[in-house]
């Protein structure tokens, strides 16, 4: 069965897509540990990080290091972080979080984002990835 992931990448559940390459995709997190967390992943349904192939593996890191670019204009923050969870979801996926303090990090915590919020946020970030 498809991942939630796949649906989203598909267009068959919506999502605040932030940028899209042929191999690779990135949204705004339905609930966000901090405003402007976004997921980065292949399109290709792997569930393991390190079964990711070398080529893809190398590619979805590089488009992450373009997204955080983009949106580290958009979102003030000391520093964009990166963590691999993949408990919840079996597709692959690099979390951004913009982040001020070392606790920012923390998947015990989530900011509220209404869905305008989140749109409006998705779309300023989209316009600052090169
Ligand atoms: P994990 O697999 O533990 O790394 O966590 C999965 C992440 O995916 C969580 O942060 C969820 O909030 C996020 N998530 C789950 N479903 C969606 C969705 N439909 N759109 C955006 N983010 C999602």
């Amino acid at each position: 069965m498809a991942t939630i992931f796949s649906k989203i990448v598909a267009g068959e559940i919506p999502c605040y897509k932030v940028a899209e390459t042929e191999h690779c995709f990135a949204f705004l997190d339905i609930n966000p540990v901090v405003p402007g967390h976004v997921l980065c992943i292949p399109k290709k349904e792997v569930d393991y990080i390190f079964d990711l192939d070398d080529e893809l593996f190398t590619e979805l890191h590089l488009f992450a290091k373009r997204v955080a670019k983009g949106l580290k204009k958009v979102c003030p923050c000391i520093k964009i972080g990166e963590a691999v969870v993949g408990i919840d979801v079996p597709h692959v996926h690099i979390h951004l979080m913009p982040l001020n303090k070392p606790g920012d990090l923390n998947f015990a915590h989530h900011v509220e984002m209404t869905p305008d919020e989140l749109s409006a946020l998705a779309a300023r970030i989209a316009a600052a990835i090169e």
